[in-house]
């Protein structure tokens, strides 16, 4: 279990992270984002006591981060996995090697050694590939072999920076894939930063965004989606804005349970209002725990109390959007 409170990490007088409170349960996958420069790998950082913090509280399983010293940071530490964009591995050293480096520094015992560097290698599924030097693997492989490396001294955390980022989509997704049965089988919490939402979808339950240090959204993956609070549509930038005309009414969000979703909604509803409403866009998206329908219309202002009121009878979920154009008009003036 992980539990921030109040925690402000500063640089000279530039806040990094400023007021930051979140819990994470052990097991469980959370997705960190944000823009570039938001403070993502420094709390990285401070969650695996690479970092110090000014203010506030970060404990690991009851233990205040910042309070070890010595051989008990160093322990600490070795309970927490990190993998990164570029890899890190050794150029001169083999897969093997790579994978035994944290055992090395152990000292453990060379047989137990060479014994759990089969293990991970399996785990990875690159059984083969042990005596390859990192330039001859792909990407992905090079992923594979840092993930190897990470979980070598068994960790309770693995933290996930930008894992995925220099990696082509779907070899991206075979990556998430291993991580989530990882996950599953070995009960790690596993914290993943990405800018790549799709990435974020698939493989988290709990999403936290930074925004400048600061923490300016959270909640569970499909709801935070379906219904994005400001912060979180600022980052999915322009893409996500809905081209509607807004002189000509609201734009809604209809948010059908996957029952509801399997029954034609809009027809039924034109039909029974007796009036056409376009629709802007509708999707199906996958999640980790299911999969979450939207559907987004225009409907002319005059008949809004109307089509709120059947959504009502039929107990589905809406929202009105918040009006893009117009504010970025406004903050143009
Ligand atoms: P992210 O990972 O979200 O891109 P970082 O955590 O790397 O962001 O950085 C957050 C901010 O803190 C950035 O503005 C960065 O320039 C600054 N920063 C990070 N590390 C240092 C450092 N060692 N010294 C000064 N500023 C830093
Ligand atoms: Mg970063």
């Amino acid at each position: 279990m992980i539990e921030i409170q109040g925690l402000c990490k500063h640089f000279d007088d530039f806040h990094a992270l400023e007021d930051i409170h979140m819990t994470m349960e052990r097991g469980k996958v959370y997705g960190l984002i944000g823009q570039s420069g938001s403070g993502k790998s420094t709390l990285l950082r401070c969650i695996n006591g690479l970092t110090t913090y000014e203010k506030g509280s970060l404990k690991v399983d009851g233990v205040e981060v910042s309070s070890l010293r010595g051989r008990e940071a160093r322990e600490f530490r070795r309970g927490i996995g990190m993998i990164f964009q570029q890899f890190s591995l050794l150029g001169r050293l083999n897969v093997r090697e790579n994978i035994a480096l944290p055992m090395k520094c152990w000292k453990w015992d060379k047989k137990a050694m060479e014994r759990r560097v089969d293990e991970l290698l399996e785990m990875v599924q690159l059984p083969d590939k042990g005596k390859a030097l990192p330039r001859e693997l792909s990407g992905g492989q090079k992923q594979r072999v840092a993930i190897a490396r990470a979980l070598a001294m068994n960790p309770k955390i693995l933290l996930c920076d930008e894992a995925t980022s220099a990696l082509d989509p779907n070899i991206a997704e075979t990556i998430m894939d291993l991580l989530s049965d990882i996950n599953r089988s070995l009960g790690i919490t596993i914290i993943v930063v990405t800018h790549q939402l799709s990435i974020l979808k698939a493989s988290c339950e709990q999403v936290y965004l930074l925004e400048k240090g600061r923490l300016a959204a959270q909640g569970d993956i499909t709801s935070l989606f379906s219904q994005p609070p400001e912060a979180l549509r600022r980052l999915m930038g322009k893409e996500q804005e809905v081209d509607a005309s807004w002189e000509e009414g609201t734009v809604l969000r209809l948010l059908p349970t996957p029952e509801q979703a399997k029954k034609p909604i809009l027809s039924r509803m034109a039909r029974e209002l007796g009036e056409d409403f376009s629709v802007l866009r509708a999707d199906r998206e996958q999640y980790r725990h299911g999969a979450v329908t939207y559907l987004l219309i225009q409907v002319p202002q005059k008949i809004l109390p109307a089509v709120e009121n059947w959504l009502r009878e039929q107990n589905i979920a809406w929202a009105a959007e918040p009006r893009q154009q117009e504010k970025r008009e406004e903050e143009a003036v």
